[in-house]
């Protein structure tokens, strides 16, 4: 079963990967973690993609999509995709993938949540450096200041969640990823995501997709 995650940035997205990682076998592919990792890897689709990021644009379709190619040739049921697809070019391009290697999207699970409160989630994360956790300085603190409670790596602020720059995502967001909702019509499941603790949110996810 292959699940899309859509849904705002700071939605929750990712925190519910994890959770679907660890307890329900599925593995994530994050274009946000791929392209970071680039980055940080110093690769040259790295340098490409974060001309973009850091200013809270999207990268382009071709970038992306070649990405995702990649990655699909390793595996390609039992994903989580978070983040991707992000416009209806990235939505066809997968489906097209997919379809090659005799796969399919099972279940779009879009995360409704008002604007107010991802403002507030963005520009208070911190992401763990080595093995991208996220944590929230008043609503997830880490046990300890600055360090992440599983590997104990540092905890930084990702660039592109600084407030002007979380303003253009969700700008962003708006204009070419709120769209894809009625792309997927047929499969998708709206969850109210609002004032729900992560594991309330990981609760109404378990039922809806019945695992
Ligand atoms: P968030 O969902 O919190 O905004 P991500 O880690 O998913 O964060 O993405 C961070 C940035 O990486 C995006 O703002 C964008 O620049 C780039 N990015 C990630 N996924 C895509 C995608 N599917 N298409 C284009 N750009 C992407």
């Amino acid at each position: 079963m292959n699940i899309i995650l859509l849904g705002a940035p700071g939605g929750g997205k990712g925190t519910q990967s994890e959770f679907l990682c660890e307890k329900n076998g599925f593995v994530q592919l994050s274009t946000g973690d791929l392209f970071r990792s680039n980055i940080m890897n110093k690769t040259s689709l790295g340098t490409e993609a974060q001309k973009y990021m850091d200013q809270g644009l999207y990268v382009p379709d071709t970038i992306t999509n070649g990405m995702v190619q990649e990655f699909l040739k390793t595996k390609s049921d039992g994903l989580i995709f978070d983040g991707y697809p992000r416009t209806a070019e990235q939505a066809s391009a997968l489906d097209e993938m997919l379809e090659a290697l005799q796969g399919s999207i099972d279940k779009v699970i879009y995360f409704e949540i008002d604007a107010a409160i991802l403002m507030d989630r963005l520009t208070g994360r911190l992401i763990c450096q080595t093995c991208k956790r996220s944590y929230h300085i008043k609503n997830r603190p880490p046990l300890v200041e600055g360090v992440c409670d599983y590997d104990h790596s540092r905890l930084i602020v990702r660039p592109d969640d600084a407030p002007d720059k979380v303003r253009t995502r969700l700008m962003v967001y708006q204009e070419q990823t709120a769209p894809l909702v009625d792309f997927y019509k047929d499969k998708l499941i709206k969850i109210d995501a609002n004032n729900k603790t992560p594991v309330e949110l990981y609760q109404d996810l378990v039922k809806v997709l019945a695992i």
